[in-house]
């Protein structure tokens, strides 16, 4: 008899999204002649950047040549030329000194946030923002690292951190020990950003208390305020306390292409049961080149190229086409009263529903009278109750036609 993992079968159906697609659905269904428009999954819609076409093209024509073509990469965590352009560009423009051996280039952040917890012991306390990207969470989850479902989409044992506007949507440490912690900066989904201090913060805190920060900057590039910072490694300390991951999804639209990496510095410790320090790197590189045999070349061409004079200036464009959007969402809504958050260093509007309303009343709200769709805030957690996240990511005539049905008919 095969016994089946029971962890899985703590999870909590994936409700969120299905459930905005059927409500979704069944409005279309009873008017078909709504122009509906998604303001609410956070996926890209311009297209690659010419610069990242063109090295792709290229890399394309190599490997149809018996000189150029190449199998698999044998260092298994990505081509020197990548990890080269990362060390530079994200790193040291930055101040910060980070080895080409501490990079680690994956398909995907939301592989790499999922997939770093199975290099840590399951008595491990965890420690997750609420709201939360849900990735973090259900991997725990799966592996077992929690008990069963508690109250408002909980579970047991996981240590859930408010953001809120009182704290601005920053976590406060939590009272209880925790052993990791997730934080996501730029937010997905307040779209609040960290101040260095902030940070500092909880850097202090993990080296005092041995743990470790898993540091999601997936949206770095959206930063427009000249202080915050965009890798956690600015904040003196982090590298004995922090992992932190990066995404070329957003910042270059490669949700469809597939491209990340993940940042884990030498200095960064575990602890077995009798106390020896264990470096975390090794063991991460291990399980990398076990489970997963790289990035393709072609794709690793067209990362390089988003670090090459064009593929920057031309992703600015794209990054200042989506935050043009944003400031005209938040300004927008701002004059008609609603209290929004987000969308200054982040693609995300984290809006306080009207009234009181609950997320999905507003939801409905939406979908009904403006004919869009966007993000019930409950969805993320109990903490987004009573708020609703629009992305950006919408092109810019959606947005403006968006905005003026809610301003006419809401
Ligand atoms: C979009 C997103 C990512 C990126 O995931 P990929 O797998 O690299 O596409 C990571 N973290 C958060 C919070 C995100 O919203």
């Amino acid at each position: 008899m095969t016994k089946i993992n029971e962890n899985f079968l703590k999870l909590q159906a994936g409700y969120l999204f299905p459930e905005i697609g059927r409500r979704k659905k069944a409005f279309q269904k009873a008017n078909p002649d709504a122009d509906i428009i998604s303001m609410g999954i956070g996926d890209v819609t311009q297209p690659l950047a010419p610069a990242v076409i063109e090295a792709m093209k290229k890399a394309v024509d190599e490997m149809g040549q018996r000189e150029t073509f190449r199998g698999y990469d044998d260092s298994g965590v990505g081509y020197e030329f990548l990890r080269q352009a990362i060390k530079e560009n994200d790193f040291e423009s930055r101040g910060v000194d980070i080895d080409i051996d501490e990079i680690f280039v994956s398909d995907g952040a939301k592989c790499d946030t999922g997939n770093i917890q199975e290099v840590f012991g399951l008595d491990n306390v965890i420690a997750v923002s609420d709201p939360v990207y849900p990735v973090y969470v259900d991997t725990n989850v799966m592996a077992g690292r929690t008990g069963g479902p508690a109250e408002q989409g909980k579970y047991e044992g996981i240590v859930y951190m408010p953001c809120t506007e009182e704290n601005s949507f920053v976590p406060d440490l939590p009272k209880e020990k925790v052993d990791l912690i997730y934080l996501c900066f730029p937010n997905n989904p307040t779209g609040a950003v960290a101040t260095k201090e902030q940070l500092k913060k909880w850097v202090d805190y993990a080296r005092e208390n041995k743990a470790i920060i898993l540091f999601d900057a997936a949206y770095e590039a959206f930063i427009s305020e000249a202080d915050i910072p965009h890798s956690i490694y600015e904040i003196d300390g982090a590298k004995e306390a922090a992992i932190e991951f990066r995404s070329f999804s957003k910042s270059a639209g490669f949700t469809g292409v597939r491209c990340a990496f993940t940042v884990i510095p030498k200095q960064l410790k575990a602890y077995t049961k009798d106390g020896r320090a264990v470096e975390v790197a090794p063991i991460w590189k291990r399980r990398h080149c076990t489970k997963f045999n790289g990035v393709s070349y072609v794709t690793q061409a067209g990362a390089a190229a988003v670090y090459s004079q064009q593929g920057k200036e031309q992703n600015q464009r794209i990054i200042d086409i989506y935050m043009t959007n944003a400031k005209l969402i938040r300004e927008t809504l701002s004059r008609l009263g609603y209290t929004v958050y987000g969308g200054l260093n982040a693609p995300y509007i984290w809006l306080k529903t009207p009234n009181g309303v609950s997320s999905w009343e507003f939801f409905d709200i939406l979908l009904n009278k403006a004919h869009v769709v966007g993000t019930p805030g409950v969805g993320f957690g109990s903490a987004g109750e009573g708020y609703f996240r629009l992305t950006a990511f919408a092109t810019p005539d959606n947005v403006k036609e968006a905005l003026e049905r809610i301003t006419n008919n809401i």
